[in-house]
């Protein structure tokens, strides 16, 4: 990785780590504080209009009461009651009585001094048969409009006030309408615009001005709503208290992924320069056949050995590489070291072969052949005693896969597959591509003797290679179990722990050398 892209790649770090969770405690704390808002802007419409019902309520109540002293009507009695009625409710600021003719005969106050007739307001119907007219103006000055509301000759007048007389603060703006009617009351003087608006369409909400919330019931409306600044005030405390956690979320992030990026950086780094000084070593794992017991070859792998004295394995390394060209570098010295290494045992040992590891983009450009022909050539070793193993994922697609190991088999090496039964293959997949062998994946070895969801397989595995025609290679045998359950299955080769570790080159010489009376019982 270029330092340009690894500090490209921590600028971009710190953006996200810094944006992400400050956007996204903004965006909670934003909608924390409105809702809240909303809730308590709720709580407020829907006790208005429970004092609307509760109001109304008093006023019927007091109408059915007076009703009974209309036998002879404003009688000093009758006049008395209305008196008592008014005093002893809160919300009844009048009463009334109307003659045939509609005009006032009497209310709480006596007999009229001048002739008062009825409004001519049309008035709401409710359906226990109240007429209501909602803003009736008083003939005192200055004074609210009244809420007028009778049955039949009795008559309420009622202060509208007690629709909004709940706890609140000055920036609660409230307002409670009836359908037909409009606005009954307001407090603190509401958005008149916002109130139609929200009677038509009663939902909570906000807008750039407002905050707001409506409760309906009937034909009663009662909104609440509060400048749209309440809610910045809460949304800046909720941010005092959850930037910090943000803050802290963003520096968490920047280390983790700084450190993400320096592991990231200094393994692709150190194995740029490994390349370049060509360090890697090369060990061998002894491959056995199995039915003499005799060692006919090794498994080259790729070591990279470390200051310390231990190697990285090539699971890590080889992807890394495969990532940008540095495979083909990798590939290119380890066959440069296996021809360094083996060249005398090989050309000692006709029968001997030693496997090679190519991955997909050697096997794909054909370039590890040219690469084998010159070296091996040089040291005149025949290719023949080159084997090459190539994953499916080398040999992905069916065509070109099948010219390249065509190419292979020309130049004289067999080829084998490896890790097989991890991939996709299919029996038609592999009758397609001239492959010599397979190489059955140490997982499935793994379950001789288990019962595991991979059990199963792996007689299908060894079927499949013999319908094939083709030789097996049991990777990572461990135990005498397996392999004699290998032997018993009719398996010609098998590597692994059982036999020998993978080895530096002087010890798979050595290892080479070891006489083996009886083969089997060798190891
Ligand atoms: P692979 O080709 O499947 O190699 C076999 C791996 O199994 C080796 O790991 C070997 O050390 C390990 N092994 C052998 N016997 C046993 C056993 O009995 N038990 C267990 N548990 N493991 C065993 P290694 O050397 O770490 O290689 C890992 C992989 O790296 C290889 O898997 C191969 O795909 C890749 N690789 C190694 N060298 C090269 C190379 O030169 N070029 C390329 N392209 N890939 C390589
Ligand atoms: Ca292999
Ligand atoms: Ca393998």
């Amino acid at each position: 990785m270029g330092v340009a892209r690894s500090r490209s790649l921590v600028v971009l770090l710190v953006i996200a780590s810094l944006c992400i969770p400050i956007v996204g405690v903004v965006l909670i704390s934003w909608n924390l504080a409105l809702h809240s808002y909303q809730r308590q802007l709720t709580y407020l419409s829907e006790s208005m209009l429970s004092r609307t019902q509760a109001t109304l309520d008093e006023a019927k109540a007091a109408l059915d009461e007076i009703k009974r002293y209309a036998s002879i009507p404003c009688s000093e009695e009758h006049i008395t009651e209305m008196r008592r009625l008014v005093a002893n409710n809160r919300s009844i600021v009048g009463m009334g009585y109307r003659g045939e003719n509609g005009l006032l005969k009497c209310s709480d106050y006596g007999p009229p001094k001048v002739a008062m007739p009825r409004s001519e307001a049309i008035p709401y119907v409710m359906d226990n048969g109240l007429h209501m007219i909602p803003r009736l103006a008083t003939q005192m000055a200055g004074s609210e409009p009244r809420v007028l509301l009778y049955v039949g000759s009795n008559e309420v007048l009622v202060d509208p006030r007690n629709l909004t007389d709940i706890v609140s603060t000055e920036d609660e703006q409230l307002a409670v309408t009836l359908d037909q009617a409009g606005l009954v009351i307001e407090k603190n003087h509401p958005d008149r615009e916002l109130v139609r608006l929200l009677q038509r369409k009663p939902a909570p909400g906000s807008q750039d001005s407002h905050v707001y919330s409506v409760a309906k019931e009937g034909p009663w409306t009662a909104i609440a709503m509060s400048p749209i600044r309440v809610v910045h005030t809460e949304f800046r405390k909720l941010l005092f208290v959850m930037l910090p956690i943000a803050l802290v979320i963003s520096v968490l992030f920047i280390f983790l992924g700084l450190g993400v990026i320096r592991k990231r950086a200094s393994i692709e780094g150190r194995l740029a320069t490994a390349v370049k000084e060509h360090a890697f070593t090369v060990h061998y794992q002894p491959i056995i056949d199995i039915r003499t017991g005799a060692c006919v070859g090794a498994e080259a792998l790729a070591r990279w050995p470390q200051p310390n004295g231990e190697y990285i394995a090539p699971d890590i390394f080889i992807p890394q590489a495969e990532k940008n060209a540095l495979i083909f570098s990798i590939t290119d010295q380890v066959i440069e070291t296996v021809v360094r290494d083996m060249a005398e045992a090989l050309r000692a040992e006709k029968d001997l072969h030693i496997s090679i590891n190519v991955s997909a983009a050697d096997m794909s450009s054909g370039r590890v052949l040219s690469v084998l022909r010159r070296l091996l050539a040089e040291a005149s070793i025949p290719s023949e005693q080159i084997w090459l193993e190539a994953t499916e994922r080398g040999l992905m697609d069916v065509e070109s896969a099948r010219q390249s190991i065509q190419r292979a088999h020309t130049a004289g090496h067999s080829v084998a597959l490896d890790d097989f039964g991890t991939g996709y293959s299919s029996l038609t997949y592999l009758e397609a591509l001239p492959i010599d062998m397979i190489k059955i994946d140490r997982s499935f070895v793994a379950t001789i003797g288990q019962v595991t969801a991979k059990s199963p397989v792996l007689p299908h595995i060894i079927d499949m290679a013999k319908t094939l025609n083709l030789r097996c290679i049991a990777e990572g045998v461990e135990t005498e179990v397996q392999l004699e359950y290998l032997t018993g299955k009719g398996i010609e080769f098998a590597q692994g722990w059982y036999f020998s570790k993978p080895l530096p080159a002087a010890e798979f010489i050595a290892f080479l050398a070891q006489p083996r009376a009886d083969a089997r019982r060798a190891y």
